[in-house]
């Protein structure tokens, strides 16, 4: 049974309440592990650890070149504990093994990706008159939040702290309390190893209600990212609405795809198996709803119902898994709620729609047919293998049906047309369109939501000016 610590100012320390946070295995419900339970005198210590490693400016002054040596050592060091820390978020998570290797793989990416901006954060010198010079400088905000999902702990993790350490942040980030191993163990292992100084990366393990919210209303954290749920981001907005600062908040989704009538099935179907299958649904983006011409309808489902059938169901570090648990025996309830919810509002299961009965918590790869837009199914988040198919009669209607939700995540279009598709894209509310396929993404390319789904943006040279403040200068000569 794997034990972790939280890791602050450079040591790895118990919580001095004593108290643990036990985690389960997905795939069995049994215990794995277990990570000291961070109080008040924890997220006090981590931020104090925090500010005073700011102030030091041992990051702020460090030459840009050597900022980027010290990201690409981090990246190597997560690198060299990618296998045996993805075994420890696979058997934590339940994803699939692969996938969760990757998950470091993609966090030491993040690092090599932000690395190569520290010497690119340029001010502008501005013409006021020719007896002033004046000039701006982009300098960090000082501690720097970072409060994290279970879903992807490590990408969701590095993407926002590699981004704000290239800015010059210190940072503490408190972990999701379903999923805290592999960061407090391996990750923190990395760290450690790439000789970053004590302080500037802080990793405490508790409770969102706890230290989470204690850790958002310190009086010294300058800036807050969150990604979660959009109950939660909206404490995190008031928490930061509270002390006037900023927040980068990456929330909740209900995706849908538009499928027109031209367009090739296998791929909307190949889009379906990752997009809603894939970690058994739970993912921000993931293709929630799929809106598709009344004519091509009966064939769709039918192909996606053989595909959900044929998934391989398994725990992550099971060969081939396809279809792995959900989360937590909660997370299984709801989803099994949605699906009752579903039968009852009048829609048609296709395929699925009950839990697997086996242990651990699996539920079926789902297809709702007849779905209407007005019900709970398609217009909430279920974060659960469960996919709802809904038809429309003209474009008109199909964009309409896809934006018809308080979220804006992410939207898809499927056609042969190019014509028809960029129309589409410029129509649809969504912070990510993908057009004949879904996740196209890379480290990249600029990550973030329309209406609920948050605001701000992650990945991409954009989301840097986050993590940075503007100082104006004016020399009188
Ligand atoms: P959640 O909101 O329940 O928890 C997220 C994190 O917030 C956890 O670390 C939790 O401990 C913490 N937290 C909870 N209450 C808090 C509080 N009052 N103050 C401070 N922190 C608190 O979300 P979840 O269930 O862990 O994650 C699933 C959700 O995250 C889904 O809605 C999903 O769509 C979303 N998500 C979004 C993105 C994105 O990039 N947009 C990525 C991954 C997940």
């Amino acid at each position: 049974m794997q034990k972790c610590q939280n890791y602050i100012n450079g040591h790895w320390m118990d919580s001095s309440s004593g108290e643990v946070i036990e985690v389960n295995d997905p795939a069995t419900g049994k215990i794995i592990g277990q990570v000291s339970c961070a109080k008040e005198e924890e997220v006090n210590m981590a931020v104090d650890a925090a500010l005073k490693a700011h102030n030091s400016r041992v990051l702020v002054d460090m030459p840009p070149m050597e900022r980027a040596k010290l990201m690409r050592t981090i990246a190597n060091e997560l690198r060299n504990v990618a296998n045996e820390g993805g075994d420890v978020l696979c058997r934590e998570n339940g994803k699939p093994l692969p996938n969760a290797i990757f998950e470091f793989m993609d966090a030491a990416n993040y690092f090599d990706y932000y690395s190569g901006l520290t010497d690119k954060l340029e001010g502008s010198t501005i013409p006021v008159n020719n007896t002033v010079i004046d000039y701006t400088l982009l300098e960090p905000y000082g501690v720097s939040a970072h409060i994290v999902p279970w879903n992807f702990p490590m990408s969701m993790l590095a993407r926002s702290l590699a981004c704000a350490f290239a800015a010059g942040n210190a940072t503490v980030i408190k972990t999701a309390e379903l999923t805290p191993l592999a960061t407090a163990s391996h990750f923190a292992k990395a760290i450690s190893n790439a000789n970053v100084p004590a302080g500037l990366i802080n990793i405490i393990c508790g409770y969102g209600n706890e230290a989470g919210s204690i850790l958002t209303a310190h009086k010294d954290v300058s800036q807050i990212t969150f990604t979660g749920s959009v109950l939660t981001g909206k404490k995190i907005l008031h928490a930061a609405a509270e002390r006037a600062i900023p927040a980068v908040v990456e929330l909740g989704g209900k995706s849908a795809a538009v499928v027109f009538p031209d367009a090739d099935l296998d791929k909307v179907v190949n889009a379906a198996k990752g997009g809603i299958f894939g970690q058994a649904g739970q993912i921000c983006s993931a293709m929630s709803r799929v809106v598709v011409h009344k004519s091509i309808k009966d064939e769709l489902v039918e192909r996606l119902a053989n595909m959900a059938k044929g998934l391989k169901v398994g725990a992550g570090y099971e060969e081939g898994a396809e279809l792995t648990p959900l989360i937590s025996e909660q997370q299984l309830q709801k989803v099994e709620n949605y699906a009752r919810s579903g039968q009852q509002a009048g829609a048609t299961l296709a395929v699925g729609g009950n839990r697997i009965d086996r242990e651990g918590y699996f539920f079926e790869a789902t297809v709702f047919d007849n779905v209407k837009p007005d019900m709970t199914i398609a217009q909430e988040e279920i974060f659960g293998p469960v996919l709802s198919v809904l038809t429309y009669e003209d474009e008109a209607e199909a964009i309409h049906i896809a934006n018809d939700t308080a979220f804006g995540l992410a939207a898809g279009v499927f056609t042969k047309d190019i014509n028809q598709a960029t129309n589409a894209v410029n129509q649809l509310q969504a912070g990510q369109v993908y057009v004949n396929s879904w996740f196209t993404g890379s480290i990249a390319t600029p990550f973030g939501g329309y209406k609920q789904s948050g605001y701000s943006r992650e990945k991409g040279q954009e989301a840097i000016k986050g993590y940075l403040q503007v100082k104006n200068v004016g020399i009188q000569l």
